[in-house]
């Protein structure tokens, strides 16, 4: 028995194969390419997107001798295509997530924002697929309407999958649309009439655990039924086991995601959060806050590449673990401004405290502190939202392999921070769902036994020093706001 887990990303495409202990048999990954057509416009090939699927499938299940049971999708989430459904070719290339050509139809929308935020959790930003929807709409030679059909990229991959027999999405993939009522959830007329998007274009919503038909159209995979969809952040939640109220996980890439499930509590933050549908343990919608952070592993990054002064992000470690403090030394990496919970869009980074005893140690170590000062601010703002303290932070992404940013984590939380031994929480949780679905799992107290942490980081800073710590981190983004 094994599960197939599609992770379609925004730099690239990983399937992976799970067998039934939560063991990773085998992987392939395939980069996209990235369409930049003017400045701040984003773009992917839907057909390429598709090939990276079928190649990184079919070598998977070329390696495995076995039967795949059933396959789990995730992907990243707000991502537009629109396609024809009689001839199954997009009428334009995929808008991706990070694309901003919608700013102006945004300002189109500004009377209707409070409305929109209240019934979707979201604030009208052009990061959401709604608008991107509009635009296509507007800017496509369109003969009949009623023949095209809108998908996230889930829906898209299912519609291909399935040979064009399902076109459908899931709650946690629809709630980043702008067209979802989260709180009844259902696509909202009035929403809908807002951006003037007619019904016929959109997916059935389904459970992220549920029947979303059998492949049709890759030979090797012919008749496996896909069990599960969500999107790339809620899937990492499942696949770290928070399936409770008040568990968190943070995501240390080259941005930070935290997300914690707040179970049937809708929370509007008023700390900059955005309120979202997750999964709980049943595979059914609840709801989450998610706090974003622009530059988290890229500060490491951009160490290495743009200043030169290390040569891998690895070795950041033992270098800021060669100094005792920072020296009053911060920097504040809003290079694309502050997201959750400053949002400043125009803010620019800064380095500030710098005195004729700094070095290059003091600089490493902190670029590695902002990392864990920005996670702490989400934290801070979703603790305050929902008056809960989680018991711990679970954490995933490549910058978890840093001892000393996941130990400094832990001291500014005051709380533990735990690192599974598998961090591919995104397929994980995939293969989570698709596994419980078709029964290879029983229930999500088996999953809980499957992960293993590698690691669990205690708070070990006395509350004095952290908050020298935390008063210059402050100090720091005041001063960068300023300026
Ligand atoms: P993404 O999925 O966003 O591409 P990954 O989860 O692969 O990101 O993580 C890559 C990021 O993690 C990079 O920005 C890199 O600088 C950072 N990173 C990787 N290893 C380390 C490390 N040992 N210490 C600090 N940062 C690291």
């Amino acid at each position: 028995m094994s599960i197939l887990a599609i992770d379609q990303g925004t730099t690239g495409t990983r399937s992976v194969l799970y067998d039934s202990s939560g063991k990773i048999i085998a992987d392939s990954y395939r980069e996209i390419n990235q369409i930049y057509p003017q400045e701040g416009w984003v773009e992917h090939d839907p057909v390429e997107i598709w090939k990276t699927v079928v190649d990184t499938a079919v070598e998977l299940t070329a390696a495995c001798r076995g039967e795949v049971t059933a396959i789990g999708i995730t992907n990243q989430r707000e991502t537009v295509i629109v396609w024809d459904k009689t001839t199954g070719h997009p009428i334009c290339n995929a808008i991706v997530w990070q694309c901003r050509r919608t700013i102006g139809l945004c300002a189109r929308y500004v009377d209707e924002a409070e409305m929109i935020a209240e019934k979707t959790g979201l604030p009208l930003d052009p990061y959401f697929s709604a608008t991107k929807i509009r635009w296509i709409l507007e800017h496509s030679s369109i003969e009949n309407i009623e023949n095209l059909l809108f998908g996230t990229v889930d829906s898209w991959l299912l519609w291909k999958l399935t040979g064009g027999e399902v076109h459908a999405t899931d709650y946690t993939n629809a709630s980043r649309t702008l067209l979802y009522n989260i709180r009844e959830k259902k696509w909202d007329d009035d929403l809908l009439n807002v951006f003037d998007i007619p019904c016929s274009l959109l997916p059935d919503v389904r459970n992220p655990m549920d029947d979303f038909g059998t492949v049709e159209s890759i030979g090797e995979l012919r008749g496996v039924p896909i069990r599960a969809v969500a999107g790339d952040q809620q899937s990492a939640l499942f696949g770290q086991c928070c399936f409770t109220e008040g568990e968190v996980k943070n995501t240390y890439g080259t941005g930070c995601f935290m997300v914690m499930n707040t179970g049937d509590r809708f929370i509007r933050s008023k700390n900059g959060l955005l309120t979202t549908l997750a999964i709980d343990a049943a595979g059914k919608p609840c709801y989450a806050l998610e706090g974003s952070i622009f530059i988290g592993g890229a500060v490491i990054q951009w160490l290495r590449d743009e200043i030169g002064i290390i040569g891998n992000a690895a070795e950041s470690e033992a270098i800021a673990g060669e100094v005792a403090s920072n020296a009053g030394v911060y920097i504040v990496p809003a290079f694309t401004g502050l997201g959750a919970p400053h949002w400043h869009a125009d803010a620019k980074g800064s380095i500030v405290g710098l005195t004729r005893g700094a070095n290059k140690r003091h600089i490493v170590r902190a670029a590695l502190e902002s990392i864990a000062y920005q996670s702490y601010d989400v934290f801070l703002a979703m603790v305050t939202d929902t008056g809960v303290t989680p018991q711990s932070l679970i954490v995933d992404g490549g910058a978890v392999e840093n001892g000393f940013l996941m130990q400094f984590q832990a001291d500014m939380l005051g709380v533990a921070v735990h690192k599974p031994h598998n961090t591919e929480s995104t397929s994980l949780g995939a293969a989570f769902l698709a596994g419980l679905k078709s029964g290879v799992w029983d229930s999500t107290e088996e999953l809980l036994s499957l992960r293993h942490l590698q690691h669990s980081y205690e708070p070990a800073m006395d509350e004095e020093r952290k908050l020298v710590y935390l008063e210059g981190w402050n100090r720091a983004v005041r001063q960068t706001l300023a300026g």
